[in-house]
């Protein structure tokens, strides 16, 4: 057998093996099954390719990504390793010499899409050869947590009975706990070891902000702590990123426009101008950044809030790939909340996945409202159990907490007398007592609650509002019109048992981290 270092220098021309390298490629080249859980740029290639090349026979890899499959192997191909590809783009020619070229034992690594692989015929094939190992790319995909379900994925369970001493090595940069017992369950890794690196990013600075103006408010970061630098800025919709792109070139910064609803010729030239100069603002839909491998991004900002924690640390993660200071910033408000929970419902999705969906939207929520460590939060999710980080917003001025008690009651008991019927916007008005056509008309200005929350503006009951939804006191019904409804969790604050405190008015009194500094 040759030396995994040997192979790591000579073949890949790297000097050493990075974090939980070593380990994974000992542990599979000597025989043994492993789920390997690494964030994305983490290196989980070289851990199955050289154990490939150090076991006999040919090592199969499945990925449901053909364009990622044809890099690697052209990769692969470029450095003298013999590796293939098959998917539903390879001709019948090519898939005979490739198979010709197995059998031979010629072949070190053979990519395939995990419908092909399924196919009773190609496992035959398979049952026929010498193989080295299986390695499992984006694993995530037999969950229905993960962010990209594919069914075919929860059978390639068979691969365990089938060839139950072949190595099965699983790998995801999805790493929450619920993916990774549905990989372990599915996949026949219950007994093998779990390879967990770390997903925190110590580079990425962490600062969420409540929205008001969202296009002002990224404007105002933009120029005053990141003027003249790559950055990307998602959005939910299309149209608001043209509003958003337009916006930023309006006001003087290099900023381009990326959605799938763009020619490809657009797309392919904003996306050439942001990875060539070192100053393009990428304005984007979340089609953006996949593959996109640029080191000296700055900042990714999101001026709304994105559907998941998976979704948000994939997102705002490809910040700082360099490792030199980059930010994550994050604007929202409630309003982001009810639209995308509308999107789940109307959406096409089965029951459970809506279900699945909703709680990860709730995390997400959770991670903006926090008044604590936000990396703690994030990393949180996928399982990590670390301390205050010290360097995100929260960590550097702790959100001051007030004692909410009373205008809870009073909130509380307003969306109460008006029926658990009306959406954030009215129940305000109510508790500000502003007579409009639409409390008037209700009867709602003859309520004991009318305006009796003066004591705190419009933006503060949001914050209120915001805090909680996120903490499940209230929900938003956005099959009714977006309804306030209160969930089992008021009892006791509407009796006054229990005492409840919050963040006021965040980031307006708080002051972004480069003002403190100065
Ligand atoms: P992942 O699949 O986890 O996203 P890759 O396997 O694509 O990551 O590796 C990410 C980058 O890191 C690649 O450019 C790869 O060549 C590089 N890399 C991986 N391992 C090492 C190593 N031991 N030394 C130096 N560079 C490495
Ligand atoms: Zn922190």
């Amino acid at each position: 057998m040759q030396d995994a270092n040997t192979l790591l220098q000579n073949i890949f021309g790297y000097p050493s093996f990075r974090g939980q390298q070593a380990e994974i490629v000992a542990h599979v080249a000597a025989g043994g099954h492993a789920l390997v859980l690494m964030p994305t740029g983490g290196g989980k290639s070289l851990c199955y390719q050289i154990p490939a090349l150090m076991r006999p026979g040919v090592g199969i890899v499945v990925s449901p990504l053909i364009a990622l499959m044809q890099d690697q192997v052209a990769a692969l191909t470029e450095v003298g390793v013999a590796a293939a590809c098959l998917n539903s783009a390879t001709g019948a020619d090519e898939a005979r010499d490739i198979a010709r070229q197995a059998r031979a034992g010629t072949l070190d690594m053979l990519y395939v899409a995990p419908e092909r692989l399924l196919m009773p015929r190609f496992l035959d094939f398979l049952d026929s050869l010498n193989l080295a190992l299986f390695a499992i790319d984006e694993a995530h995909c037999v969950s229905h947590w993960g962010h990209d379900f594919r069914p075919e994925y929860q059978q390639l369970g068979l691969l365990a009975q089938r060839f139950p001493s072949v190595p099965r090595l699983a790998l995801t940069a999805t790493a929450d706990l619920p993916t990774r017992a549905d990989i372990q369950h599915y996949l026949g890794l219950q007994e093998s070891p779990v390879f967990l690196s770390s997903f925190d990013r110590p580079n990425l600075f962490y600062q969420v902000v409540e929205k008001h103006n969202a296009k002002k408010q990224l404007l105002s970061f933009i120029q005053g702590e990141f003027p003249g630098v790559s950055g990307i800025v998602y959005c939910l919709s299309r149209k608001r990123v043209e509003e958003t792109a337009e916006w930023l070139a309006e006001n003087g910064i290099h900023a381009l426009p990326y959605h799938a609803g763009l020619s490809h010729e657009v797309r392919e030239a904003n996306q050439r101008a942001f990875l060539r100069d070192d100053a393009v603002v990428m304005v984007a839909t979340v089609a953006f950044g996949m593959g996109i491998d640029k080191p000296d991004v700055r900042f990714v900002a999101h001026i709304d809030m994105p559907k998941s924690p998976e979704s948000f640390y994939q997102e705002s993660g490809r910040a700082g790939r360099d490792g030199l200071p980059a930010v994550s910033w994050l604007c929202y408000g409630l309003n982001d909340v009810v639209q995308l929970s509308r999107m789940i419902q109307e959406s096409e999705m089965a029951e459970q996945q809506k279900q699945v969906e909703s709680t990860k939207l709730d995390a997400m929520l959770g991670i903006c409202e926090t008044a604590s460590c936000r990396r703690q939060q994030i990393l949180a999710h996928f399982g990590e159990d670390i301390a205050p980080c010290g360097h995100c917003d929260n960590c550097l001025s702790p959100p001051i907490t007030f004692d909410a008690s009373t205008a809870v009651q009073k909130l509380l008991s307003c969306i109460y007398r008006v029926g658990q019927r009306y959406p954030a916007g009215h129940v305000v008005d109510v508790l500000l007592g502003r007579s409009n056509q639409w409390v008037t008309s209700a009867g709602h200005d003859q309520l004991s609650t009318f305006g009796i929350g003066r004591e705190l503006n419009q933006r503060a009951w949001r914050s209120v509002i915001r805090q909680l939804v996120a903490r499940k006191i209230l929900q938003v019904d956005v099959v009714r019109g977006q309804s306030l409804v209160l969930t089992e969790l008021c009892r006791p604050l509407l009796k006054g048992q229990e005492a409840i405190q919050l963040r006021p008015l965040a980031d307006k009194d708080r002051g972004s981290r480069t003002q403190a500094d100065r």
